[in-house]
């Protein structure tokens, strides 16, 4: 696929920058209505309703749900003949407890947009509403897609077999671009890389099964917190010992739940935790040495164990000539110093990386750390917030990239 920038009707260029920066406060207040109803994945039912009473009113038809994800809302705007470029948010939120002391805080215990998925919703229905107006002479197709469950539930997979890029539910579509609001880089600023971006997310859980007994006589018994213990540490081993160190991995072992007395030995030790790689040959080999390492000191130790794999999001992967193009429109509309080539993918994960695996496209960064401030709380902090002037940098490269597509 050949893609290239054209910068056309330069008039009309800066009409559509203005009407954006002219939509941008109606985003922002939208953008707080979201913040305050953070919704967990797939029970985002006040979430879909307020997108979708959005869409109404800007005269938008939607399709509300898919059958395994009801949240979901699906639109297109223009000549569906045309090809069809699809843009993508997350809408779910976090259960953590937000400590930000906004005026637009939370109103719903334990439950956090934490991750800026409000300001990805918003920024969404702000590129969708100057789309709109401009749909006549949009040289394609748009469909947007509000997804659910990003963080864990794999929403993506589940619109992806339901349909929602291969002409089942709206016309096939021929490339795709997500953004996610970064908190380490400034407002004003997006950045991508070609080919490997984030980490696949695989989860293992491990139980070593011994004999219970008294502590004061552990020779009677056999002991799973030892057992445990030891793969803890082995299991570091796999990085450091069995992976090429020029690639790149990350086995953190998040939980270790054994024992209720002081002097008892358990019956059984769990260990549970995440393993991150960057290609599927990692990811396989990775497998195959955690449970074989766990099997091996279980197997030391007298004890039996249970190996769980559980296949995370893969990794998520960009196609060269979009993130090209992704740069090339940043480049000429946010500002050619206002691009920032990214070096190394990093080792979080998007489960954005389903639709990649099926169509071309790209996912970027989209800088929200606001320029009078030297450092910003991280996602999943309980003092995240998206940044409201990092909408409207997020509808002009949504827009953008739409209206010089080329096939
Ligand atoms: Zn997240
Ligand atoms: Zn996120």
């Amino acid at each position: 696929m050949l893609v290239r920038v054209v910068r056309h009707r330069v008039m009309h260029y800066m009409d559509v920058q203005a009407t954006i920066e002219a939509t941008a406060a109606r985003a922002a207040e939208l953008r707080h209505r979201l913040h305050r109803i953070p919704e967990l994945g797939y029970e985002e039912f006040q979430t879909a309703a307020t997108i979708r009473a959005e869409l109404d009113a800007l005269g938008i038809e939607h399709v509300d749900g898919v059958p395994d994800a009801p949240t979901a809302t699906i639109a297109w705007i223009g000549d569906t003949s045309k090809p069809c470029v699809a843009l993508r948010a997350d809408i779910d939120a976090l259960p953590i407890l937000e400590r930000t002391g906004l005026p637009y805080a939370s109103t719903i215990d334990g439950r956090m947009h934490a991750c800026g998925h409000d300001g990805h919703i918003a920024t969404l229905v702000g590129a969708a509403s100057v789309l709109k107006s401009l749909a006549r002479e949009l040289p394609v197709c748009v469909k947007l897609i509000w997804q659910p469950a990003e963080e864990g539930g794999g929403g993506a997979e589940r619109l992806v077999e339901a349909g929602v890029l291969d002409g089942r539910i709206g016309p096939k579509v021929r490339a795709i671009f997500g953004l996610h609001g970064w908190p380490g880089i400034k407002v004003g600023t997006v950045a991508t890389k070609p080919g490997v971006l984030l980490a696949a997310t695989d989860v293992f859980s491990v139980t070593f099964t011994g004999r219970g007994c008294h502590g004061a006589y552990p020779h009677l018994g056999l002991d799973p917190i030892v057992t445990a213990a030891e793969a803890v540490l082995n299991l570091q081993q796999f990085v450091s010992r069995e992976f090429d160190p020029t690639d790149s991995a990350v086995v953190t072992v998040g939980t270790f739940h054994a024992g209720t007395a002081v002097n008892v030995i358990p019956d059984t030790a769990t260990i549970t935790g995440t393993a991150r790689t960057l290609n599927d040959a990692a990811r396989r080999k990775i497998q195959a040495a955690l449970e074989r390492r766990c099997a091996g000191i279980a197997a030391a130790n007298d004890c039996h164990v249970k190996f769980d794999w559980i296949e995370g999001y893969p990794p998520t992967i960009n196609d060269p000539a979009m993130a090209d193009y992704v740069a090339s429109i940043a480049r000429a509309t946010v500002g050619n110093d206002r691009f920032l080539p990214v070096a190394r993918p990093s080792m979080g994960g998007e489960d954005f990386a389903y639709y990649l695996e099926q169509v071309p496209g790209c996912f970027f960064l989209l800088g929200v750390e606001p320029p009078d401030r030297d450092s910003y709380p991280p996602l999943h902090s309980d003092h995240y917030d998206f940044t409201d002037a990092a909408l409207a940098v997020g509808m002009k490269m949504f827009v953008e990239l739409v209206r010089n597509f080329k096939v």
